[in-house]
């Protein structure tokens, strides 16, 4: 998108930081957790976190907050990096906050010398009771005034192992009647004998992720950390660590974070669709994910234009996905092959004594004068789609019927002769006659039909299984509705298209290209074509002039 846009918040606070000298470079990070795939909010993080460096200069780190050994695999680790990748941002170095271990330990160590940190026996049911109500103060641990030296020596038996999970944790020593929860003697680590995905079984304390993720910014210098806005309340703590530590001033800032309306960004109910079965995997083209949005056919572009096209906010609100889908049409109109499928096929004959001809030039893309044309075959006996006849149509029906001619892509006006009906009185062929001299590009037949269909040649025609997609969730906002959010799911957000018909130069469909089914939307080639079956999903819907008459009828 080309038009100029006020600058957002964080460009301000940065324009404003450049300008007093504050930093001679900006740097950024994207830390994921590596708990699951990316969505579609973690794109707005990742356009935002590399396109302020790449507008401002500096550069922006990959960092993996793998802090929880639980929940975090390698095969997220590959599929983050291949989503930001394909994206289409490059960064600087890959880091991992489990690198920082040693360094995170020995801060904790120093924290403990300083009188700032302390060993607490209690259970951490005990530690939530004396944490207190927001407007009562807490109560202090019966653990918080050990010696120095006590604590430094606990501290040291949970790093090797000594201790139970959950029998002792490490925590801040602040204020334990701050109106800021928060700052209520934090947690800084806990006990978890655990394997870590990169360290292994070295450690079995892990620090939580206020001690962890400020003190991984500080050590990569990093000058604006953006994050969403349930951190607010978390930044007094952030300053507070590295204040105390007196290590590398980073700050920072909150955003909106993005909710999408009709699906839902969690990564842990993403998990339990996977998991359930509820989806075919994380890349499903049903599914919010880079990856799932990736297989549908979005293009890095388009989620790129839509992030931007949404803006920074600092008050969460829900983006109506109606603007991601126009970000896609908008993209794929100017770069979409136009192709011709009938999905729902009926026979048409033409029966005029002069044969027609056999190939038909068709323009590849409208929209794009370098694109060319291609030939496609045409031959007596043709198909249409079945919703392009009706035989008694209503008023503004701009398609076959008896009394009125269409024009065949690219091809001739046809007119309707005789309808051959099945027993039970559906029409299963129509006779045509085509109207000599009307051959598009050469047409001096004075006729000016309503409408244009698309067709195949039958003999020609190859078959494809087509997939249409639907919203997977019944209501606007299923994160924020009663009760379980899977009872919203949308059952029907799948529908296969067996027996559909394509012109034959989808055969060599690849699958880095978008196509334009004309009149039915756009679709792109699917993983699982094989062989013996050719794929395509329903990327999205064309606008049709057509249902919206329809409904204006209704
Ligand atoms: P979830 O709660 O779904 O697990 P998360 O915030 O814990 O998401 P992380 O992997 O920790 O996921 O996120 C990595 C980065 O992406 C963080 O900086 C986070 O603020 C940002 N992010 C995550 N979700 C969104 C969202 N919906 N909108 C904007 N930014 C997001
Ligand atoms: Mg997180």
């Amino acid at each position: 998108m080309s038009e100029e846009k006020s600058l957002n918040f964080l460009e301000e606070i940065i324009e404003e930081d450049l300008k007093n000298g504050n930093y001679g470079q900006i740097v950024t990070r994207f830390p994921p957790e590596p708990n699951g795939y990316l969505h579609i909010g973690h794109a707005k993080s990742i356009c935002l976190n590399f396109g302020l460096t790449q507008k401002y200069g500096g550069y922006t780190n990959l960092r993996f907050d793998d802090t929880n050994p639980v929940t975090e695999e390698t095969e997220y680790v590959e599929s983050i990096k291949a989503d930001v990748e394909w994206l289409g941002f490059r960064w600087k170095h890959e880091l991992y906050a489990s690198d920082y271990f040693d360094q995170l330990y020995a801060f904790a160590v120093e924290l403990i010398r300083k009188g700032l940190a302390y060993v607490d026996d209690s259970s951490s049911e005990a530690i939530a009771a004396m944490k207190g109500a927001p407007t009562q103060p807490g109560t202090d641990s019966p653990f918080r005034n050990r010696s120095v030296e006590e604590n430094l020596g606990l501290f040291e038996r949970m790093k090797n192992g000594e201790f139970a999970d959950g029998s002792r944790t490490l925590r801040a020593k602040i204020d334990m009647s701050s109106p800021n929860m928060h700052m209520r003697d934090p947690v800084m680590y806990r006990i978890k004998h655990a394997h870590h995905h990169r360290t292994g079984d070295k450690w079995a304390i892990y620090p939580m992720y206020d001690f962890a993720h400020g003190q991984s910014d500080s050590i990569e210098k990093i000058t604006h950390s953006i994050c969403t806005l349930e951190f607010v309340p978390h930044r007094p703590l952030y300053d507070w660590f590295i204040e105390q530590l007196g290590i590398y001033p980073s700050k920072q800032y909150e955003m909106a974070r993005l909710n999408l309306s009709y699906t839902i960004m969690s990564k842990r109910k993403l998990l339990e669709l996977v998991n359930e079965k509820i989806v075919d995997g994380w890349d499903d083209p049903r599914m919010p994910t880079i990856s799932g949005l990736r297989r549908r056919g979005f293009t890095p572009e388009s989620i790129r234009n839509f992030c931007y096209m949404i803006g920074v906010a600092k008050r969460d609100n829900l983006i109506e996905v109606e603007k991601l889908e126009f970000c896609i049409r908008e993209h794929l109109n100017k770069i979409a092959l136009r192709k011709m499928v009938v999905f729902d096929p009926l026979k048409i004959v033409i029966i005029n004594d002069e044969d027609p001809v056999d190939i038909v030039t068709v323009e590849d893309n409208p929209e794009d004068p370098s694109s060319g044309s291609r030939e496609i075959p045409f031959s007596r006996t043709l198909y249409i789609e079945r919703e392009d006849f009706m035989e008694d149509p209503p008023k503004k029906y701009n398609r076959l019927s008896p009394k009125q001619a269409v024009r065949l892509k690219g091809a001739y006006i046809i007119q309707c002769e005789e309808v051959i009906k099945d027993d039970t009185g559906l029409p299963v062929e129509i006779r045509c006659r085509y109207v000599p001299g009307s051959l598009s590009g050469a047409d001096h037949s004075g006729i000016k039909p309503k409408g244009t269909l698309h067709w195949v040649s039958v003999e020609h025609a190859i078959p494809v299984e087509l997939r249409l997609y639907d919203r997977l969730f019944n209501t606007e906002d299923p994160s924020s509705e009663e009760g379980d959010y899977k009872t919203y799911i949308n059952k029907d957000s799948l529908q296969k298209i067996p027996g559909a018909h394509a012109e034959p130069s989808l055969l060599q469909a690849k699958f880095e290209d978008r196509y334009q089914f004309i009149r039915k939307g756009y679709f792109c080639l699917d993983k699982d074509t094989s062989a013996s079956r050719i794929v395509f999903n329903r990327t999205s819907t064309l606008r049709d002039t057509w249902a919206k008459e329809v409904k204006k009828t209704n």
